[in-house]
């Protein structure tokens, strides 16, 4: 089939690199020249294990290409994605989406057969209402359809998940589209993963749902990492225990500095938003993101106290800035808010991340950004771990602690082993392990 994704970056660039390693021919359209010229020539914007070489392929096998041109990558399509951002809007917090409506607008005007219109961007329920007034009130010829289809994805393991999700969404009501969707995604249910069909605005609100309650698990942690503090237990313990729990299930369990990145925060944010907007709020997810918030200043008061009350003056090696492990993407990471915090009480930050720091750059200042994991440790009053890169894993600790001019870790993410950091001289204090960390 031939399709156009609107939209080249971390969704519509995954996407449609992945569709056509499923033998679709697919053009990826961005209004950004930049990216489009760097894409023609090979580079890839953005840090996404696999995805450079998956585009080479498809490139090479000439079932994927470039263009600002909509009307060009429409001319033939049978399925156009919507893939644009929806970030919070400024002030109220709401989607911001304009980039969608904008999309639309100029799929009704470049329109010129029968095609699916496909919101592929995380969207507010009744989006894809407004998506077909636009196209409609733009175009009453044209010959439509619009269906939602949230992506699931997650970044670092972007490629896997598109080709091997847990399942596939898909809001429609329309008996061509449902076609036309079932056609693009044969190669995954042939593979087993269930395509799910339901109403338009069903699938819209699916989406969020599964971001609030996964952000719920995680605060829902978090807060019990706390009382293990105070009560002397071990939140990995309790994360095992409860996670083996078919019910419960692993995944999603493990303590750290809160939640953040490109996604959770904003559509745990536009839900909340919508259901006071529908007079039906959602208070759980109401005091998880008020929870989630105040987690960040409470990491920076635990680097505080390991540091004795004040870090005025002090050195902090900080290691990992991304908002997880496998990206470059600094959108909401709990560094930001943490590494502020600091600064704020009068720290010297020096920070390592293996990918991120040409992003972090764009969003934190006055942070002497380092090669290596040991530039960041020498001299240091503290080392604080905030994203768990599997680089920081394997480090010479001893060595570490030798460079150091204070042997203080405070590790976020727990990678280390309170009885090992303790043996070698540090004085280590991680999340919810209560008694370990004294
Ligand atoms: P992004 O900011 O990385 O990419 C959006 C791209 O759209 C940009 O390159 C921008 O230049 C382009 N764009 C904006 N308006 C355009 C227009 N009118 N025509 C052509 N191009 C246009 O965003 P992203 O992270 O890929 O997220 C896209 C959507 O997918 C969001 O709604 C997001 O919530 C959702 N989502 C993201 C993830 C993720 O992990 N990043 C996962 C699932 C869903």
């Amino acid at each position: 089939m031939r399709v156009a994704m609107i939209g080249a970056g971390y969704v519509g660039l995954v996407s449609g690199a992945c569709f056509s390693d499923f033998g679709h021919r697919v053009t990826c359209v961005d209004t950004h020249p930049g990216k489009i010229e760097a894409l023609r020539l090979g580079r890839i914007p953005i840090f996404e294990p696999g995805l450079s070489e998956l585009v080479a392929a498809n490139v090479a096998a000439d079932r994927l290409s470039f263009t600002t041109d909509l009307a060009g990558a429409l001319e033939e399509a049978e399925a156009v994605f919507i893939a644009v951002g929806t970030p919070s809007r400024r002030g109220d917090g709401h989607a911001d989406l304009s980039y969608v409506y904008q999309a639309a607008r100029d799929i009704a005007r470049a329109m010129r057969h029968y095609m699916v219109v496909v919101t592929k961007s995380t969207v507010p329920v009744g989006t894809g209402d407004e998506v077909e007034r636009i196209i409609r009130e733009l175009r009453p010829d044209a010959d439509f359809a619009v269906v939602s289809n949230p992506e699931f994805l997650r970044e670092g393991a972007a490629i896997t998940d598109f080709k091997r999700p847990d399942r596939i969404v898909v809001g429609t009501e329309n008996e061509r589209a449902r076609q036309v969707m079932t056609e693009l995604y044969r190669p995954l249910f042939l593979n087993q993963s269930p395509l799910l069909f339901t109403s338009r605005r069903t699938a819209e609100l699916t989406k969020y749902a599964a971001n609030a309650f996964l952000a719920t698990k995680i605060t829902f942690i978090n807060e019990i990492a706390d009382l293990c503090e105070h009560v002397g237990g071990n939140v990995q313990d309790v994360a095992r225990g409860i996670g083996l729990d078919n019910r419960i299930g692993s995944k999603f369990l493990h303590a750290g500095p809160g939640y953040g990145g490109s996604c959770f925060p904003k559509d745990t944010l536009a839900l909340i938003k919508t259901a006071q907007d529908y007079g039906a709020p959602v208070r759980i997810v109401e005091t998880v993101v008020a929870v989630n918030d105040q987690r960040k200043r409470a990491m920076a008061r635990k680097v505080t106290e390991a540091l004795g009350g004040s870090v005025r003056g002090k050195t902090i090696g900080v290691l990992g800035l991304t908002f997880k492990p496998n990206t470059d993407d600094m959108r909401d990471a709990p560094s930001v808010a943490i590494i502020t915090a600091l600064q704020d009480g009068g720290a010297i930050i020096k920070a390592h991340d293996p990918e991120g720091i040409e992003q972090a750059k764009l969003v934190l200042d006055n942070v002497a950004y380092v090669d290596t994991p040991y530039q960041a440790v020498e001299g240091a009053d503290a080392l604080v771990i905030i994203t768990e890169w599997d680089a920081f894993r394997a480090l010479d600790l001893k060595r570490i602690h030798g460079m150091m001019a204070q042997p203080v870790v405070v590790d976020l993410r727990n990678i280390y082993r309170p009885e090992e950091m303790l043996s070698l001289g540090f004085r280590y204090s991680s999340v919810g392990r209560g008694l370990a960390d004294t």
